[in-house]
């Protein structure tokens, strides 16, 4: 496939949703706080009714079935209150929220709106129990270093987290969320990866975000020419965002492609289905013989076409197959891919014979419940006709290695409307005046390598550390930046990979061990055994007993005189050069309590007189 993006007109445009890390929630005084569902305090239902904007233009009766009442049900928390339940009016705006949204919309360079209103945006899914989102428009027009434009940062409160299908947990609703938008700036899959990685960098950088897996999302908006705009949602890791680029741009040349070969073939579509459930009724496919009815429809000179390949793992089928799956079936199975699964070839042949079907054909079926089977169908020919157009407007969703499957339909414009029960908040130009702007951790990278030099990977993980004021604070005490780098960041790493849990090591009890190694009162060779007895629960003074037992220079010299004769062979034969090993011996014996200056001096002194003995 091409790699010229500006050939092929790509166009597309970020949208990062990013938690922040608030002492309270949007709209109630609730603690921002992720729970257990374990640790629910009771549970409550909701009913709400799906319209059928959700579903695109669909038959009545699967839009019936659409439009049935649904049933959501809720968990709360002892820190969950009556506004998450939809029980009690929201309270005014967050301030702590919004100064941290005008503050990033500062560094953007962003105009604040004077006013700002809040919003109720339609949501059916269930994720809201009152059936709405609650958004702010706080400021417009913003540009990044790089150049890519900000068209506009909102206050969003987060959405219950969906436990399953229709079942959510209340902790998570109303957890204040940044929405930055660019506009449709960037021309290829690097620069997308890369805006998303600055506007992190930027959110990172005030220190006033969650963290962690499921805070930061990423959606991205993609189209070539004479492609269609496509909406990919959730996009989690930040390395994979150019590959998903890539993907859907090389998904719609080949449906681009899909539509000329169908032209240049005269490809129809065959719209009545034929009940084909008789011919499977012996069938080696489990799902075939145990379904209550097959239907089938064939597509007239798309032979091949179906088992294409658009994406890594993705067909034209696949599409299809995602259309069919919205009526509850499992999926279905077509004659490019056929015999297989269970299908044998002579089914393939009666199947093709039931309906006609020349080998320049395809034909698709599905199995299931007759009114399942019924929708389904509809669904499959309803995609294949958009086939004939190209590329459908679509919401899609990341599968892994960043292929996407179709989600819904794109939606129209939000359907918004003010919602009344909150004050809207007056931005005076003072307040956005007034707000500090943090160190862009771009540049808190460089201070370290400057200052305190850091090698650019560790001055990185230091400045993206949670540890990082601390860090800091003990280098403004006195302590060395690269001990100070070692305990905060280095050792806790290796500590890590071996399994040990870090984030049982708070960063005072580090800073005691810091101040313990700098008065001389331990080596700071017994760095990592101390901190992993931390990781255990040890409080610092009984980690150091038990990680560096204190050992006097007097026993420490019998230590190495013992060590010294026991390999006093191996050090004739070596000389000096012995050194190295048996000090590693000796470290390991006093287990880093004693500095390794002193134990050279005197291992060195303890050598050459064994030398020098004859
Ligand atoms: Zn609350």
């Amino acid at each position: 496939m091409s790699e010229d993006y500006a050939a092929l007109g790509l166009v597309a445009g970020i949208e990062i949703h990013q938690q922040l890390n608030t002492k309270e929630k949007l709209f109630c005084r609730c603690p921002t706080i992720i729970r257990e569902a374990e640790e629910a305090n009771g549970e409550f239902f909701r009913y709400l009714r799906a319209t059928k904007s959700e579903m695109g233009e669909l038959d009545r009766a699967a839009e019936e079935e659409m439009m049935q009442v649904r049933q959501f049900r809720y968990l709360t928390y002892d820190t969950t209150c009556l506004v998450e339940n939809d029980e009690e009016p929201p309270a005014p705006m967050n301030q702590e929220a919004l100064d941290i949204v005008l503050t990033i919309a500062k560094v953007c360079g962003m105009t604040p709106v004077p006013e700002i209103h809040t919003m109720r945006k339609l949501v059916i899914d269930g994720s809201n129990t009152s059936g709405f989102q609650r958004t702010a428009l706080v400021a417009m027009n913003g540009i990044l270093p790089g150049g890519a434009e900000i068209e506009t940062v909102c206050l969003e409160e987060e959405a219950a987290q969906r436990i399953e299908d229709t079942f959510f947990s209340l902790d998570r609703l109303g957890i204040p969320l940044i929405e930055i938008t660019t506009s449709p700036c960037l021309h290829t899959p690097e620069a997308v990866q890369e805006t998303a990685a600055q506007i992190g960098m930027i959110l990172r950088s005030t220190g006033r975000v969650k963290r962690g897996l499921g805070t930061i999302r990423q959606d991205i908006n993609i189209s070539i020419r004479e492609g269609a705009r496509v909406e990919i949602k959730g996009v989690q890791e930040l390395d994979l965002i150019s590959e998903v680029v890539r993907r859907e741009a090389q998904r719609q040349v080949a449906l681009l492609e899909i539509r000329e070969e169908l032209k240049k073939r005269g490809a129809s579509i065959e719209k009545t289905p034929v009940d084909v459930t008789s011919l499977f009724s012996e069938s080696k496919s489990r799902v075939l013989k145990n379904a209550s009815m097959i239907l089938a429809i064939k597509l007239n000179k798309c032979a091949g076409l179906v088992g294409r390949e658009i994406q890594p793992g993705r067909r034209l089928g696949s599409e299809m197959s995602d259309y069919a799956k919205k009526c509850g079936v499992g999926g279905l199975f077509h004659t490019d891919e056929l015999p297989a699964y269970g299908v044998t070839e002579e089914e393939v042949v009666n199947l093709k014979a039931a309906l006609s079907a020349s080998p320049e054909d395809c034909v698709i079926i599905v199995a299931d419940k007759p009114q399942r089977c019924q929708c389904a169908i509809k669904q499959i020919i309803r995609r294949a006709e958009m086939a004939f157009e190209g590329v459908p407007k679509e919401t899609r969703k990341m599968l892994e290695g960043g292929s996407t499957a179709y989600m819904r339909p794109l939606p129209g414009a939000a359907r918004m409307y003010p919602e009344t029960d909150v004050f809207q908040v007056r931005v005076t130009p003072e307040r956005f005046a007034d707000l500090e702007i943090p160190e862009m951790i771009d540049d808190t990278i460089a201070r370290y390598m400057k200052e305190f030099g850091l090698t650019r990977e560790v001055a990185r993980q230091m400045a993206y550390s949670e540890r990082r004021s601390a860090f800091e604070e003990v280098i403004a005490s006195g302590i060395k930046p690269a001990l100070a780098e070692r305990a905060f960041n280095s050792t806790l790493r290796e500590l890590s990979r071996e399994g040990i849990l870090i984030t049982r090591i708070a960063d005072d009890d580090i800073k005691t061990i810091l101040c313990a190694i700098n008065s001389g009162d331990i080596a700071k060779e017994a760095l990592s055994p101390i901190l992993s007895a931390l990781a255990e629960g040890k409080k610092p003074e009984e980690a150091c007993e038990i990680a560096a037992p204190k050992v006097t220079e007097n026993e420490l010299t019998l230590i190495i005189e013992r060590i010294v004769t026991e390999r006093s062979d191996f050090i004739r034969e070596r000389g000096n050069a012995a050194t190295g090993p048996i000090m590693g011996v000796v470290m390991k014996e006093v287990r880093g309590s004693v500095d390794g200056k002193v134990v050279n001096q005197i291992l060195r002194e303890s050598i050459s007189r064994v030398l020098k003995t004859p």
